[in-house]
């Protein structure tokens, strides 16, 4: 087995606190592509239709694109090996907390527990106007914008959009997870993304490890990382699962 890995395991394995920190490269194998890079979904879209100012401005067109972007295409995504790998390392008590800028589900649909959603989540929607929340399953997205149930104001997806703020609970317990880490799991983010990209280096700080996992170097690799581990989540935490039951 690979020494960087067994080097891994071993220091999850010892570990008090470990955090996991995940972006959107751990689920480019469930099939939803990451926004920047080559294959990633800006190519296509306009990031403009997740500015909070133009969704107010021009909300059909917005929820045209979130609707088949969000609800239609990720909708279908299912949980790859590495979401399966994290909630293992959760209930054998290794991960403590998981922290993830996606606002797929899959961790919480691979069995993950304490997973705070730094940028929201698609599963629930939120009126503009009176602040009552649905599940997204339950709202009829035929006719566009969806309406709220109660007051009739814009129905709008719980992740944020460019110029919104962290959910503060999530953004709470985020920073106490890496403050409290001992050793820190990045996973397929590019460290560009900011707040989110803070959070490693609040980790890293406070003595954590930094253990990442990713296809290519991030702003993380060369300056803050203790043990890259290069290649695919998919296929890297399955086998460190293994190497923390062997070590
Ligand atoms: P990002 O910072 O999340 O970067 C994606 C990273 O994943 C890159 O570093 C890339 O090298 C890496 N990667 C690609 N395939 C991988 C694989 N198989 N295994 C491991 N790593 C892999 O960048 P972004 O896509 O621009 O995202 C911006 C924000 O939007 C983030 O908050 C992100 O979480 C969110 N987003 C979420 C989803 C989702 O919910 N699935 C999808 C796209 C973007």
């Amino acid at each position: 087995m690979d020494k960087y890995i067994i080097e891994a395991a071993k220091l999850l394995k010892n570990a008090k606190f470990a955090t996991a920190f995940t972006g959107a490269g751990i689920s480019v194998e469930s099939g939803i592509p990451p926004f920047r890079g080559s294959m990633g979904l800006w190519n296509k879209y306009d990031p403009v239709v997740l500015d909070i100012n133009y969704f107010h401005t021009h909300t059909k067109e917005a929820w045209k694109v979130i609707r088949e972007l969000f609800y239609d295409f990720f909708g279908k995504a299912k949980p790859n090996p590495a979401h399966i790998a994290l909630s293992q390392m959760e209930k054998m008590g290794i991960l403590k907390a998981l922290i993830t800028q996606n606002i797929d589900n899959l961790h919480q649909e691979a069995g993950s527990k304490e997973v705070y959603e730094y940028h929201g989540t698609a599963q629930t929607m939120v009126c503009t106007k009176c602040g009552s929340k649905y599940h997204s399953s339950g709202i009829d997205m035929s006719i566009l914008p969806p309406l709220c149930k109660k007051c009739k104001g814009v129905l709008k997806p719980d992740f944020i959009f460019f110029g919104e703020g962290i959910p503060p609970e999530a953004a709470h317990k985020s920073s106490q997870a890496a403050e409290k880490s001992d050793v820190f799991l990045v996973i397929g983010t590019t460290g560009e993304v900011m707040p989110a990209s803070m959070l490693p280096q609040i980790a890293k700080q406070n003595r954590a490890k930094i253990i990442e996992v990713n296809v290519e170097n991030s702003n993380y690799t060369n300056h803050i990382t203790d043990i890259f581990l290069q290649g695919k989540a998919g296929e890297i935490l399955p086998k460190l699962l293994d190497a923390i039951n062997q070590v």
